[in-house]
């Protein structure tokens, strides 16, 4: 059966949801995200990050960055097509290995679980069209 992509222009968020899941963790994941001090010391510990040829984007820093750090920042006033540029690196660019080693011990995998289940309540994942090893890994 063919899963339906909701029109981005119609879909409405649950903006209520994703602040009350916010406010649920709120004091671990945002102190985890003031305390990292962006020295990248983590990024050679992901294998994604070495395979892409230590491309930014796969730093464990910048995936919660700009996946949870924003969704904080902007205090989950967010639309559909926020948690779809998102999608991705949740999904796609973090698999929850728990590899990455951070000396302050902020727990990357973690935080991006956490911000999978905020896009995952807005009915945002992956599709299993999107499920090729190629897409997504
Ligand atoms: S998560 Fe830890 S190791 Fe990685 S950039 Fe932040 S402070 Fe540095
Ligand atoms: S948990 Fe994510 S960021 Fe950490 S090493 Fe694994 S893939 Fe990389």
């Amino acid at each position: 059966m063919n899963q339906t992509i909701p029109n981005q222009e119609t879909k409405k968020v649950d903006t209520k949801k994703i602040k009350s899941l916010l406010n649920r963790r709120k004091g671990k994941m945002k102190r985890f995200l003031s305390y990292c001090a962006h020295c990248s010391l983590c990024a050679e510990s992901c294998f994604l990050y070495m395979k892409y040829k230590k491309d930014p984007k796969y730093m464990p820093s910048y995936k919660v960055i700009n996946s949870l750090g924003k969704l904080y920042k902007k205090r989950g006033n967010v639309d559909w097509k926020f948690l779809n540029e998102i999608k991705g690196i949740v999904w796609k660019n973090c698999v929850l290995c728990g590899r990455c080693y951070c000396p302050i011990g902020i727990h990357v995998p973690s935080m991006i679980a956490f911000a999978r289940t905020i896009v995952r309540s807005q009915e945002v994942y992956p599709q299993l069209d999107e499920a090729s090893p190629e897409s997504w890994l």
